[in-house]
């Protein structure tokens, strides 16, 4: 297919100091939870996404001394020369491409963690550091700074030594000295680094000036660059940002801006729609004739090109969208567009960095695989035999299954009970704020209808008779999974006394199939994510008053994994949710629910018309359960596999769904090699 003329300007070149990309898709600097500890994953990575079409590939923050050590979070390290050759690994890669590999250079300074080096933490002025540790970090003095100083120009050269195009400076997220240095809250110096503007910009200039005199003859430097941090004075603010924008406008060869910290840049899709930051980045590409990138989880071409058209940016920044859909650059060159796979804005990447493990996405099951199993996110084996596959359940897991065993080339067959596909994609997207999840239906249900070899039939409701009828050889069973109503679950490994027999518990499954309760409603969340929140959401938007009510010491606290959690606690004051935290249900009678504080033991009881009961799940396998028990049946009917996957396994995130529909296509007819899973960093053998 040929690219449809309305994103030629897409792909045209844009200069960046000595260096020039191909055409205007930046892939911005991105966490990944592999970082330096698994530097061939971490090449693979990257390697996959210049294949796609990016015509920059950036790393993640770089730690550039030991006294700017990130432990235990993964990043990227150039402490010394022997830290090169991780890196050069990733730049050769993305070379091999055509695309420009940038490195994104940081110390930071109070908001480092030095707990592996065991280093003071160094800061502006003394303070106390970001993440609750119990120290403080200690102000620098005028030797303090140009060590500093120095650190940075050595990185720098390290990072041209090991390939890169584009070195970074980094002022950005409240995570980095060169920041900190312009901020009120963290800087109460009195001599020429503190105090007046002029004074605060004084370090992020001279670093700047350091790293385009090291490397700025073959490397384009890019400021990354935070114009607002939403914290009110003593933060950066709008007007500021102007300002220094305005001071060091032709200084760097591009401006890389966005808005801090990192919950407000990677806004989840429930608080924010693609293009969010442009009011607060606009003003840049007024201020410079210096390229400007930023971020916008951008996925849609027209969108792109209106960003470029209007003069808001040059170059389209993108971290997620080319998580979910590495080859999106391609996939628009080639005029490809509904091939895109579109992320969701759920923010399981994010998770990944932030429970230190390696990265994974909802929509691309590939992500973080490309090297440790040979997963590429476009290409997959061939058939390996003339299998027939039936796939039970069109969910998250049965549709990936079936979308990938299409693309092998078997004949596959999907049953789905209900009239609607998606599973619970489609029920949980209709809750509020949700609506984007769908989009992990919406592809997959698109590209199956690209297969000849997949047929899908809806408002089948299989038996295990059906599918002995059907005789595939092979049956996945991806049937999914409900809600307990017994109150079972991470606090009351017994249940709850009063819940299995009262019509005043529902359930999440009640509440997405609208079974709504009236009145005074406590949401009982023992599951500690998003969908407590988004409950009480819904049940608020329903004029019910809601108590939010958990055993947890806050609400929603898996949340901050995915940058949530700020924003859950805003909405729900917003929506004048009440919250009970700390406390436990002892049990239902009528409309009193007994409950115990869960750290002093004292009683307490809470009137309620209905409770929301967010326990645990239990699989749906009556089918499976009902096959295998007729095991002795298959060979005459000619099944010689039968599996039970996603949900209907063990429920867990729709991100672990879509992996096991992926790998259970992927695995179909592999040769049984025993039990090696994935290739592994640091074997000795
Ligand atoms: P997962 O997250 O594992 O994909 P879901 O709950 O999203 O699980 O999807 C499971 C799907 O399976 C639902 O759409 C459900 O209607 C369907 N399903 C369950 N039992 C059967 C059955 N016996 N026959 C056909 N479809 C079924
Ligand atoms: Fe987007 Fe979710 Fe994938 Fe992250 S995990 S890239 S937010 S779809």
């Amino acid at each position: 297919m040929a690219r449809d003329p309305r994103y030629d300007l897409l792909f045209t070149p844009v200069r960046i100091g000595p260096v020039t990309a191909k055409n205007r898709f930046f892939q911005v600097p991105h966490c990944n939870g592999m970082g330096h500890a698994m530097p061939l994953a971490h090449a693979a990575m990257r390697e996959v996404k210049a294949e796609g079409g990016w015509a920059v590939i950036s790393t993640e923050e770089c730690e550039i001394h030991p006294s700017s050590d990130l432990t235990p979070y993964v990043e990227a390290r150039l402490w010394d020369d022997r830290d090169i050759p991780a890196l050069a690994l990733m730049s050769d890669k993305v070379h091999a491409h055509g695309a420009l590999a940038a490195l994104e250079l940081s110390h930071n300074g109070p908001t480092a963690s030095n707990l592996y080096s065991r280093e003071v933490l160094i800061a502006p002025s003394h303070q106390p550091t970001k993440y609750g540790y119990p120290a403080q970090a200690r102000a620098m003095d005028l030797h303090d700074i140009r060590e500093y100083r120095r650190w940075h120009r050595e990185a720098a050269i390290r990072g041209k030594r090991a390939g890169m195009d584009i070195i970074y400076v980094y002022a950005g997220h409240d995570l980095s000295l060169a920041m900190h240095f312009l901020q009120r809250r963290r800087n109460q110096r009195t001599d020429e680094y503190g105090g007046s503007l002029e004074n605060r910009v004084r370090l992020l200039r001279e670093v700047l000036q350091d790293t385009k005199d090291a490397v700025g003859d073959t490397c384009g430097v890019a400021l990354r660059f935070a114009t607002e941090e939403l914290l009110g004075p003593g933060g950066m603010e709008l007007n500021e940002a102007r300002d220094i924008v305005g001071m060091l406008a032709e200084i760097p060869d591009l401006w890389d801006v966005n808005v801090a910290a990192w919950y407000n840049d990677s806004l989840p899709s429930r608080f924010a729609a693609e293009g969010a930051q442009e009011p607060f980045i606009d003003f840049v590409k007024k201020t410079t004739s210096k390229p400007v990138v930023g971020v916008g989880r951008f996925t849609s071409p027209d969108t792109m090109v209106s960003q470029i058209k209007r003069g808001v940016l040059d170059l389209i920044g993108a971290a997620r969208p080319s998580i979910a859909d590495p080859f999106l650059p391609k996939k628009i060159e080639e005029g490809r567009i509904d091939d895109i796979r579109e992320c969701i804005g759920c923010n399981i990447c994010v998770s990944g960095d932030m429970t230190v493990s390696p990265i994974r996405c909802t929509q691309n099951p590939t992500m973080g695989e490309e090297w440790r199993k040979d997963w590429h996110p476009e290409k997959i084996p061939v058939r390996r035999s003339e299998s027939r596959v039936l796939v039970v359940g069109a969910g998250p897991a049965g549709l990936e299954a079936a979308r990938a065993l299409g693309q092998r080339g078997y004949e596959v067959n999907v049953a789905e009970a209900r009239k609607e596909l998606g599973g619970r994609v489609t029920r949980e997207s209709r809750l509020p704020g949700l609506s984007e999840w769908a989009r992990v239906r919406d592809w997959r249900v698109s590209q199956i209808g690209k297969l000849q070899n997949v047929s899908v039939y809806q408002d089948s409701q299989l038996t295990a008779q059906d599918v002995l009828d059907f005789g595939a050889e092979h049956v996945v069973l991806a049937t999914g999974c409900h809600w307990r109503r017994d109150g079972y679950g991470r606090s009351n490994g017994l249940g709850i006394a009063g819940f299995a027999d009262s019509d005043r518990i529902f359930t999440p499954d009640d509440i997405m199939d609208g079974r709504l309760p009236q009145g005074r409603v406590v949401i009982f969340d023992d599951d500690y994510f998003y969908l407590g929140s988004v409950i009480a959401e819904a049940l608020r938007k329903h004029g019910c008053e809601v108590v939010y009510l958990t055993a947890d010491d806050t609400i929603a606290s898996w949340s901050v994994h995915t940058l949530d959690y700020r924003h859950i606690q805003v909405r729900m004051a917003e929506l004048e949710v009440d919250q009970v935290v700390s406390h436990n249900i002892v049990g239902l009678e009528g409309t009193t629910l007994s409950l115990e504080h869960v750290w002093s033991g004292k009683p307490r009881t809470l009137e309620c018309d209905a409770v929301v009961a967010i326990t645990a799940r239990l699989p749906d396998d009556a089918l499976y359960q009902s096959l295998l028990s007729r095991q002795q049946e298959w060979t005459d009917a000619g099944i010689r596999s039968a599996r039970c996957i996603g949900d209907a396994l063990a429920p867990g995130l729709i991100a672990h769904a879509v992996y096991e529909g992926h790998r259970y296509a992927r695995e179909l007819d592999a040769d049984p090699t025993g039990d090696v899973v994935f290739k592994r960093h640091f074997h000795t053998d």
